[in-house]
C-alpha cells in the first residue's frame, strides 16, 4: 500500500501540481486582487523528501586533514554573521534547526555583549 502511494506521488506530473497550486492560490487570494495568470511568473517544484540528506565526502568529519565545513561555520561568527540551519547538524529535523539557531544567536549575543 505504501509503495503504491509512493509510486503515485512520484508519477504526478508537474502540470498537475502547477494547476493545484494556481487553484489554491486563487481560492485564497483572488478576493484581494490576485490573478494567477498575471501574478505568477513561474513555479519551481522540488521533490525533496522528509529527512533526506545527501552529504558530500567530508561532510561529517572533514577530509584530507581539514575540518568539516559545518565545524568551520559553527565555531564562531564571521563578523556579525552567524550560520544556523539543519544542514549544519546533518539531521534534517526541525529540532536541529531550533538548536542551531539557539547556538548561533547565543554566539552573536556573546559577541555584541563583549564589545
Ligand atoms: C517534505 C518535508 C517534510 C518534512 N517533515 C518534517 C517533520 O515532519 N518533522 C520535522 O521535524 N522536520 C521535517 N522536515 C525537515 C524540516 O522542515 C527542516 O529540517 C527545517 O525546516 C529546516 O529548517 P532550516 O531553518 O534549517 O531551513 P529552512 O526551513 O529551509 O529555512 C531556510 C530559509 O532560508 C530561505 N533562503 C534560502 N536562500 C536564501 C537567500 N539567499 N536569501 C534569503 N533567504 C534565503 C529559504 O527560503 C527558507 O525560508 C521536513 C522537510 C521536508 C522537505
Amino acid at each position: 500500500m505504501g509503495s503504491v502511494k509512493k509510486r503515485q506521488q512520484d508519477a504526478t506530473p508537474f502540470r498537475d501540481y502547477e494547476r493545484q497550486i494556481r487553484q489554491q492560490f486563487t481560492e485564497i487570494f483572488a478576493r484581494s486582487g490576485f490573478d494567477a495568470g498575471r501574478d505568477i511568473a513561474g513555479i519551481i517544484l522540488n521533490r525533496w523528501g522528509h529527512a533526506y540528506l545527501s552529504p558530500a565526502p567530508g561532510f561529517f568529519f572533514g577530509r584530507d586533514g581539514k575540518p568539516a565545513p559545518s565545524d568551520v561555520l559553527r565555531t564562531a561568527p564571521f563578523g556579525r554573521i552567524s550560520f544556523a540551519n539543519t544542514d549544519l547538524a546533518g539531521v534534517m529535523d526541525h529540532r536541529y534547526s531550533i538548536l542551531e539557531a539557539d547556538r548561533a544567536v547565543a554566539q552573536l549575543l556573546d559577541q555584541v555583549l563583549s564589545e
